[in-house]
């Protein structure tokens, strides 16, 4: 849709005369697209993106179209100046939106890729209605909380329904009630549940159960008290989860139950779970996809021979969980070693390509700022293979130069994400092709030999906002490459990247000839993307973010070479097979 085409829709039903402000967009129909929304109370953490797409599969499963979205109550535009320490990893979508891991939930559950309609920020609601506001469209109107700002955020709402036909949209709004900045996001799915009409959507809360050591038992009240904070917004849960250490006893349920007006089968125990994969079965079990199809009565649309099938493949994947008769440890260096959320997507990835290779994958965590290469040896020598992943900036960056050097010399299996790429390269350069000042310009700016540096269409852009090449690009790969083979002997791969720097094209011909390999690059434009070392078991590097696109039925190839590699350098008696054709049986799946 056009920006003018956008600002049109959003005053067509506006008048000075009316109270009502409940801008349309185009092509909107009402009834065909219900709305379930999930919100928090007690505290955050609850995992309620987990649960709404956990939840959003099953009506998948059954042949519905869906469409999740996230509502961010920060006042920023989008994830990317967001530090994961505290967040969270930024996950990037193909169209370069930076945003919230959730949305990463969300693609890896519902196999589907996702676009920046699907995540909302305050910034975003804020910045659109000043602009609309300089632009006069608000027709002398004072512009206000309710009902301009509402309306903005049901706007956006119904323009996912209109743009992507769904049945059902998942709203997923961030924080927990009570907050005052998601205070307005609540009230607009107040007023479009009255606009909608009955029937039209269904309200799950998720609250957590408390459960004292000093006690031994159960406490409901945080929660009850949590509920009535939603009842006092004018919205009557129609399903409550209750979130827990252990499962949630009956009499803790049936006090939630009486005191929200909810029926004790909708108010559901959901304990910690093992892994996320589970909750659908647990969900099922519960009868909540059912309870939600009865609630907004889009039982006929449903298409059982669909639901049987997707059921049936679902389950392959989740009955190998915790079946597998091997292990290996994969050491990850990173800063953020204390949290893990800030490694989301690569923790999924390693999960996926471990279920597909029967192969249970320990993590262990190596703050490199400690390491060298005098100590790297004693450092690794209980891992298999060794990921370096994303990141900015000079801290541990010699650590990490130092772990590489030693996968590379003793033939431990490689992987390195985006600067994990940009390390082997200088690491290479510095002892294989005898530049021992090699660097990064982003670790060090005025260096002799800047193997890595800022890309050229980055340098123009000034400010830390948006100067990144962002989101999924092309890549084009050298046939009889490792890189080739792993992904099937195809010309051409999309992955999504996130980076400022990149190989700088004069030191491409030195480290050629010195024997490293670069298997992948962008299309008509000298950018490396993926670099292999071929006399190795496995040394792999891509300046893109494989982990992004890795989905629990299609495991992504770089992590399953990884993982067979491991796995086999681990249990060298055994005749595995090689990561190629590790990689071609477990992910040969096109849809
Ligand atoms: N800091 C590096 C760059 O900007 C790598 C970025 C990353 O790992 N995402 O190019």
């Amino acid at each position: 849709m056009s920006k003018n085409k956008d600002l049109l829709a959003s005053v067509s039903d506006v008048s000075t005369e009316s109270e009502f402000f409940s801008p349309m967009p185009d092509g909107y129909k009402k009834g065909k697209t219900r709305y379930c929304f999930v919100m928090g109370t007690v505290m955050s953490g609850l995992g309620k993106g987990i649960f709404s797409s956990c939840l959003a599969s099953l009506m998948q499963d059954k042949g519905l179209k869906v469409a999740p979205i996230k509502l961010e109550g920060y006042l920023n535009i989008d994830s990317g100046t967001l530090n994961p320490f505290r967040h969270g990893e930024v996950f990037v979508l193909d169209d370069g939106m930076e945003c919230d891991m959730d949305l990463g939930t969300y693609e890896r559950m519902l196999n589907q890729d996702l676009s920046r309609a699907n995540f909302v920020t305050s910034g975003q609601i804020f910045n659109s209605i000043l602009q609309k506001e300089r632009h006069g469209d608000y027709l002398g109107r004072d512009v206000q909380m309710i009902p301009h700002v509402t309306g903005e955020v049901k706007l956006r709402l119904r323009r996912l329904a209109a743009e992507t036909n769904a049945d059902i949209v998942f709203v997923e709004i961030g924080g927990t009630v009570g907050d005052l900045e998601n205070a307005y996001f609540i009230e607009a799915m107040r007023e479009l549940a009255y606009e909608e009409g009955p029937n039209s959507c269904c309200f799950v809360a998720l609250t957590y159960i408390l459960e004292p050591k000093t006690l031994g038992e159960q406490k409901s009240k945080a929660a009850q008290l949590g509920i009535r904070q939603l009842m006092q917004c004018g919205i009557q849960p129609d399903i409550i989860t209750c979130r827990a250490t252990n499962p949630v006893s009956e009499k803790a349920r049936q006090k939630i139950s009486i005191y929200s007006n909810v029926p004790l089968e909708r108010v559901i125990s959901l304990p910690d779970s093992a892994s996320i994969y589970m909750i659908p079965a647990i969900l099922r079990d519960k009868g909540l996809d059912f309870a939600v199809l009865k609630l907004l009565k889009i039982e006929d649309r449903i298409n059982l021979r669909h639901e049987r099938r997707a059921w049936a493949q679902w389950c392959d994947f989740t009955d190998k969980i915790g079946t597998a008769n091997r292990r290996i440890t994969i050491g990850i260096t990173g800063k953020y070693t204390t949290v893990r959320d800030s490694y989301a997507s690569i923790i999924n990835a390693i999960e996926h390509a471990g279920v597909a290779l029967a192969s249970d994958v320990k993590i262990k965590w190596i703050e490199t700022t400690v390491i060298n290469d005098e100590n790297a040896a004693e450092n690794l020598k209980d891992v298999d293979g060794i990921i370096v992943p994303g990141g900015f900036g000079t801290r541990g960056a010699e650590g990490k130069i130092a772990c590489i050097k030693y996968a590379r010399e003793n033939n431990l299996p490689y992987l390195g994400l985006c600067f994990g790429f940009q390390m082997a390269v200088i690491e290479f350069a510095r002892n294989v092709c005898d530049l021992p000042k090699a660097n990064s310009t982003e670790i060090e700016p005025d260096c002799p030999e800047p193997v890595i540096d800022i890309l050229p269409e980055q340098k123009k852009i000034e400010g830390l906002g948006g100067n990144m090449r962002l989101g999924g690009k092309d890549i084009e790969l050298k046939p009889q490459t490792l890189a080739w083979k792993l992904f099937g002997k195809t010309d051409s791969v999309r992955m999504r990247f996130r980076h400022r720097y990149e190989v700088d094209p004069r030191y491409i011909e030195v480290l050629e000839k010195a024997g490293l390999i670069f298997s992948g690059k962008a299309p008509n434009q000298p950018i490396m993307q993926i670099l292999e070392f071929p006399s190795h078991p496995f040394f792999m590097g891509t300046q893109a973010h494989p982990c992004l696109t890795s989905r629990p039925l299609k495991p992504q190839p770089m992590f399953v070479g990884l993982i067979a590699a491991a796995t086999q350098k681990h249990y060298p008696q055994e005749k595995l097979p090689d990561c190629i054709r590790a990689a071609r049986k477990v992910c040969n799946r096109t849809d």
